[in-house]
């Protein structure tokens, strides 16, 4: 048995994830054809999804990491977003493709997408694993979606629990919670 089947249950099976991976990276292969691609994944959630969804994409592909952190205002973010780690390189006239974990609030992502748009990149836009509509307090357009979920509180495939539970190889909700 699991290390986590006590405490988590399964929303989005594995081959389901994978399925839908394989096509956002064809998708995404079509969209950049004859250009060269940057992915600026923010850490840490969409780890996993990014390392899977660049293998899916058939094109030269350079992997930038950028952290942010929200401050807490009770239960959810404030909008106060801040970078805790940048990314390496400038981005002035490249083409950038966000991955991110899920869209909740989307007040991070409207910080970073003004961040990013402030350096001069050719292109920006989004992809995103998850998205929480019932939970948006701005709008965010996702130009690469994953799943639209409920307002389920989420783990594994990257998504932590108190940062564990990142490992959990499937979408999961908390038993009992
Ligand atoms: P937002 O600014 O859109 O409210 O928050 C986005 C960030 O909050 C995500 O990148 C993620 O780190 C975290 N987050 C939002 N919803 C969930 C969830 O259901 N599960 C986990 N593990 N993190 C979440």
């Amino acid at each position: 048995m699991a290390f986590y089947e006590q405490e988590v249950g399964v929303l989005i099976p594995e081959d389901k994830l994978q399925a839908r991976v394989r096509e956002l990276g064809a998708q995404i292969t079509r969209d950049y054809a004859g250009k060269e691609l940057t992915f600026v994944c923010v850490l840490k959630g969409s780890t996993f999804f990014a390392m899977d969804l660049a293998r899916a994409v058939d094109l030269p592909l350079t992997m930038e990491f950028l952290g942010v952190s929200s401050y807490q205002g009770g239960t959810e973010t404030t909008g106060e977003v801040r970078i805790t780690t940048d990314v390496s390189k400038p981005m002035a006239g490249k083409h950038l493709l966000i991955i991110e974990d899920i869209i909740d609030t989307g007040l991070t992502m409207s910080f970073l997408l003004e961040n990013l748009r402030a350096r001069h990149p050719a292109s920006l836009k989004l992809c995103s694993l998850l998205e929480k509509p019932s939970r948006a307090r701005t709008k965010i357009d996702i130009d690469y979606k994953g799943f639209v979920i409920d307002d389920h509180f989420v783990v594994g495939y990257g998504l932590d629990y108190g940062e564990k539970l990142r490992n959990v190889p499937f979408i999961g909700v908390m038993k009992g919670k």
